[in-house]
C-alpha cells in the first residue's frame, strides 16, 4: 500500500504504473473499494506493554535526540525541549483517560430515567457519603500505618538504646560501639530489604512517594496499577519498612497515594481484584467520576499524614488538580474535615486520652509561645528563603542525576534491592560516625528527647548527636522546631545538615515506598536552626533569634525550593505546629522566594519526575512555541474513521491493526473513503470492543436492544477487554454495527485555522481526549490528542 496525502496523490495516481497493482490509499482510504484495507493508513505502533513501573529515574540527558522529532519551533520551554526528543515508543506508554463524559443515547436514556438521574438528589447525596466514607477510612489506614511505624520504631530505638548503655560503660573510657553498629545494620537492613523487595518484585509503581502518579491520573493520564488494591497494600507495607528501617524519607506521599487508591476503590462499589460486585455506586463507574473521588482520596490522605484539614485540601487544589469547580472544593473539604476528625479520635483511643482534648494532631509539635517577629526580620526571612531556592534547585538536579546514574547502572531487580539496603547502611554508618567523632553532651532534663543515649558523656548528660538519629525523622524535625536553644553544638547540626541533605538526595529514587516531604523539611529545619545559631554567635544580644523560629522558617524555604508549592506548604506548616496567622507572612515570603529563585533554574521535583518518566502531562498554559500556529500545524491525518453503519468485519480489523482509542464516526462517506467522511460523532475504542463481544449487531437487534443500556458499557470498566478477547470475526459474515446510539454525538470540533492555544485551552478545560479537526462542510481533516500538544 501506498500512504498517500491528498496533495500528493494526483501525482502519485498518474505516477503509479499498470505494473504496480497494490491498491493505493488516497487520505487513508482505498480506491480499489476492498471494504478492509490491507494494512492501515496510519503508522501501526507495536501495542506496549504497560510501563512495569513509574519509575522516579531517568535525566534529560536519556531522552535521545530522534531525526524524525527534529524540533520545528525554536523557542521551547523547558517542558518542550525535554520532550522534543521522546522516542516513540515512550511517547505511546501512557494512554488517557476520559474525562469528557459521553453523551451518547444510551446516557440521554439514563438521564430521562429519573430513577438513576446522574443529577437527582439520590445520587447527589450518595456522592457526599462516598466521599465522608473516603475521609474515614483514608484516616484509619493512615493511623494504622502512623501506630505501627511509632510502635516499631519505638522498639528498635529502646533496643538500640539498651544495647549503647550496656556496650559502652557509663564512666569508662572508650567502649565498644561495634555491637550497637552491627544491631543497628540490621534493624535497618531487614526492613529496608523487606520493604524494597516488595515494591521491586510484587508492585513496582508503588516505587517513590505516589504524589507524581497521582498528579498525572488527576491529569488524565492513565498510570497502570496506581489504583488498585494490591497497590494500596503493598505502598502500605513497604512505607512502614522504609521508615522504620531509618530511611530518609517520610509517609505523607504514601498516604496520599493511598487516600487516592481508597477513593477509586470505594467509589466504584466493586473489586476487580477480588472479582467482587457489590452492585452499588454504578452510576459513578467512569473516569470522570473516579477523578473527582480520587482527588478527596488524595485530600485525605494529605489531611491523614500531617492532621492537617484545609492543608489536605489545598495540597490537592494546588499540587494535585488539574480540574476543579466550587461544589468538588466543597467535597474534598468535608472528606479532609472528616478525615481530620476519624484521626483525632482513633490516636485518641490509642493514646489514651479524651477526643476533645487530644491535641496529638500537630503533628510537628506546637509552639510553646507565640511566634513573633521583629518588621526587620522579614528581608532576613527573604534571604532564607533565596537559600532554599538554591539548596532546594541544587536538590531536585542532583536527584535527577543520581536517578540518571541508577538507571543506566543498576537495571535488575536484584540490584535495586541491594541499592536500597547499601544506602540504608550508609545512612546508620555516617550516623555512627557522627556519633563517635562528634562530642556533643547536654544536660539531661531539659529536652524532650524520647531516647537520650549517655554514650561516652558525664552522668545527667546526653549525646546530642545520637539524639537527632536515634528517632523517625518526623521526630527529628519536631526537635529541631521545639528543643530549647543551646540543645546542640553549631558543628552538630552543620555535619547533620550535609549528611541528610546528601542521604535524602540519595534516597529518593530508591525502589522503595518514600516521600520527600519530611527529609526536605528536615534539612530545612536543621540549616534554619543552624542559620539562627550562627547569627546568635555574631550578635548575643538579638533575642529575636528563636531557633525553633528558624528551624521553622528554614524548612519552609527547603520545602518550597524541592517542592515549590507556597499556599498549602504554609497551611499545611501553620496547622502542624499551631502558629499563629500572623506568622503566615514570614513563612510566605520565604516560601515564594524559595520558589522564585529555584523555578529560575529548574522544576519542582515532581514535575520533575513526571518529566523524566515522559508522562504526556498537559501544563496550565499552552506550551510558548505553539502561539500563532494553527490547528493544521500539529494534527494527525489521515484520520481513522468508522462509518455510522459499517460492518463489523471492518471494525474488527481496524482494532486489530491499530490502536487508537477514539475513532470518528461519519456519514456521507463516497467511494467507501471515510477519512473524507462528514462528521456526526465520535466512538471510543473501547465502546466498540463492548459491541463486538455483546454481537451488538443490527441484524440480532430485537435480541439485545431491550437489555442494553449504558450499565451494559459501565459492567467492564475500568479493565476494558482487549480485541483479542474477540472472537475473530468471519469477512463472509455480513453483520452490520449502528453506532447512532453508542457514539457521542457531539464531539468537540475546532477547524484547522483556529488557533492552538485556544484548542488547547478547549482540549484542557474540558479534560479531552480526541478533539475532532474539520472544514468548513463539517468534514474531517484532522484529529489532535494529548501527545499532539505536547512532542509535535
Ligand atoms: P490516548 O493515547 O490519549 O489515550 P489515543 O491512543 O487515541 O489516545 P494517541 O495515542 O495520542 O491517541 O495517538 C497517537 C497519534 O495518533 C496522535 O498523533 C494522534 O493525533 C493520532 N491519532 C489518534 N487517533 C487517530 C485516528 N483515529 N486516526 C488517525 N490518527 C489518530
Ligand atoms: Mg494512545
Amino acid at each position: 500500500v501506498i500512504i498517500i496525502d491528498k496533495a500528493k496523490s494526483s501525482e502519485i495516481t498518474q505516477n503509479a504504473s499498470t505494473s504496480d497493482h497494490r491498491p493505493i490509499a488516497v487520505n487513508g482510504d482505498y480506491q480499489n473499494n476492498e471494504d478492509v484495507p490491507p494494512l492501515l493508513p496510519i503508522d501501526i505502533e507495536p501495542e506496549t506493554a504497560a510501563p512495569s513501573s513509574f519509575e522516579s529515574i531517568g535525566h534529560a540527558g536519556n531522552i535521545n535526540s530522534n531525526a524524525n522529532s527534529e524540533p520545528i519551533f525554536h523557542v521551547r520551554s523547558r517542558t518542550a525541549a525535554a520532550l522534543a526528543g521522546v522516542p516513540q515508543e515512550k511517547q505511546a506508554q501512557y494512554e488517557s483517560l476520559d474525562y469528557d463524559v459521553c453523551e451518547n443515547k444510551l446516557f440521554q436514556d439514563e438521564q430521562l430515567s429519573h430513577l438513576r438521574d446522574r443529577f437527582s438528589l439520590r445520587t447527589h447525596f450518595i456522592r457526599w457519603i462516598i466521599f465522608i466514607l473516603i475521609g474515614i477510612i483514608t484516616a484509619v489506614i493512615a493511623c494504622t500505618i502512623d501506630i505501627v511505624i511509632e510502635a516499631l520504631s519505638e522498639l528498635k530505638y529502646n533496643f538500640l538504646k539498651s544495647s549503647v548503655d550496656e556496650n559502652v560503660p557509663v564512666n569508662e573510657s572508650g567502649g565498644d560501639l561495634a555491637l550497637p553498629y552491627l544491631w543497628w545494620l540490621l534493624f535497618s537492613a531487614l526492613p529496608v530489604a523487606i520493604g524494597a523487595g516488595m515494591v521491586t518484585y510484587i508492585e513496582p509503581i508503588t516505587a517513590g512517594s505516589g504524589i507524581p502518579q497521582v498528579k498525572s491520573y488527576l491529569n488524565g493520564v492513565k498510570i497502570p496499577r496506581i489504583v488498585r488494591i494490591k497497590t494500596l497494600a503493598v505502598k502500605a507495607i513497604g512505607v512502614i519498612t522504609s521508615v522504620v528501617g531509618g530511611l530518609a524519607g517520610g509517609k505523607e506521599g504514601p498516604m496520599i497515594h493511598a487516600g487516592a487508591v481508597v477513593a477509586a476503590g470505594i467509589s466504584q462499589g466493586k473489586s476487580t481484584t477480588f472479582v467482587k460486585d457489590f452492585r452499588i455506586f454504578k452510576a459513578f463507574r467512569d473516569d470522570h467520576e473516579k477523578r473527582d473521588f480520587v482527588l478527596g482520596g488524595a485530600a485525605a490522605g494529605v489531611t491523614a499524614a500531617f492532621g492537617a484539614p484545609i492543608g489536605g485540601m489545598l495540597f490537592s487544589l494546588e499540587e494535585a488538580a488539574s480540574f476543579w469547580n466550587q461544589n468538588l472544593i466543597w467535597r474534598t473539604l468535608i472528606a479532609s474535615i472528616i478525615s481530620s476528625f476519624t484521626l483525632n479520635i482513633v490516636l485518641s483511643a490509642y493514646h489514651g486520652v479524651s477526643a476533645l482534648t487530644f491535641t496529638g494532631l500537630f503533628n510537628l509539635g506546637k509552639f510553646d509561645h507565640p511566634l513573633t517577629f521583629e518588621y526587620f526580620e522579614l528581608p532576613l526571612f527573604m534571604l532564607l528563603g533565596v537559600m532554599g531556592g538554591l539548596l532546594g534547585a541544587a536538590w531536585n538536579s542532583l536527584n535527577t542525576h543520581i536517578n540518571g546514574f541508577r538507571k543506566r547502572f543498576v537495571p535488575w531487580r536484584a540490584g535495586k534491592v541491594c541499592e536500597a539496603v547499601l544506602v540504608a547502611i550508609l545512612g546508620v554508618t555516617l550516623a555512627c560516625v557522627m556519633i563517635y567523632y562528634i562530642n556533643d553532651c547536654r544536660p539531661l532534663g531539659n529536652d524532650p528527647t524520647i531516647h537520650p543515649v549517655q554514650l561516652f558523656c558525664e552522668d545527667n548528660e546526653y549525646n546530642a548527636v545520637a539524639a537527632l538519629w536515634f528517632q523517625t525523622p518526623e521526630a527529628t524535625v519536631r526537635a529541631l522546631f521545639h528543643d530549647p536553644p543551646g540543645s546542640h553544638k553549631i558543628l552538630t547540626l552543620a555535619v547533620f545538615t550535609v549528611v541528610y541533605y546528601f542521604l535524602s538526595c540519595t534516597t529518593f529514587g530508591l525502589n522503595v515506598s518514600l516521600g520527600v516531604f519530611i527529609p526536605t523539611a528536615l534539612v530545612g529545619a536543621a540549616w534554619g536552626r543552624l542559620v539562627a545559631m550562627l547569627l546568635f554567635y555574631i550578635f548575643p544580644q538579638a533575642q529575636f533569634l528563636h531557633p525553633g523560629k528558624y528551624a521553622l522558617i528554614g524548612a519552609a524555604a527547603n520545602l518550597g525550593g524541592v517542592l515549590r508549592m507556597t499556599i498549602s506548604l504554609s497551611v499545611i506548616l501553620m496547622e502542624t505546629t499551631g502558629v499563629e496567622t500572623s506568622f503566615f507572612f514570614p513563612l510566605i515570603i520565604a516560601l515564594i522566594s524559595a520558589k522564585w529563585v529555584g523555578d529560575y533554574f529548574n522544576d519542582g521535583i515532581y514535575d520533575t519526575v513526571i518529566e523524566v518518566n515522559h508522562v504526556p502531562m498537559l501544563p496550565w498554559e499552552p506550551l510558548p512555541q505553539y502561539k500563532g500556529l494553527t490547528a493544521e500545524a500539529i494534527l494527525s491525518k489521515p484520520v481513522v474513521c468508522i462509518k455510522l453503519r459499517d460492518r463489523a468485519h471492518y471494525i474488527y480489523k481496524v482494532l486489530q491493526k491499530c490502536n487508537h482509542n477514539g475513532f470518528p464516526v461519519v456519514d456521507d462517506v463516497q467511494d467507501d473513503r471515510r477519512s473524507e467522511g462528514r462528521v456526526c460523532g465520535i466512538i471510543l475504542r473501547s465502546q466498540l470492543i463492548v459491541i463486538l463481544l455483546k454481537s451488538l449487531y443490527v441484524e440480532n437487534q430485537r435480541f439485545w436492544q431491550p437489555e442494553t443500556t449504558i450499565q451494559t458499557f459501565r459492567d467492564v470498566y475500568p479493565r476494558y477487554p482487549s480485541i483479542s478477547s474477540v472472537r475473530p470475526l468471519d469477512r463472509k459474515t455480513n453483520y452490520t454495527v449502528d453506532l447512532s446510539m453508542f457514539m457521542n454525538p457531539s464531539p468537540v470540533r475546532v477547524n484547522t485555522y483556529d488557533s492552538v492555544p485556544r484548542i488547547f485551552n478547549i482540549f484542557r478545560a474540558l479534560g479531552l481526549r480526541h478533539l475532532l479537526v474539520i472544514n468548513s462542510e463539517n468534514r474531517i481533516e484532522g484529529i489532535i490528542t494529548r501527545r499532539d500538544f505536547i512532542y509535535k
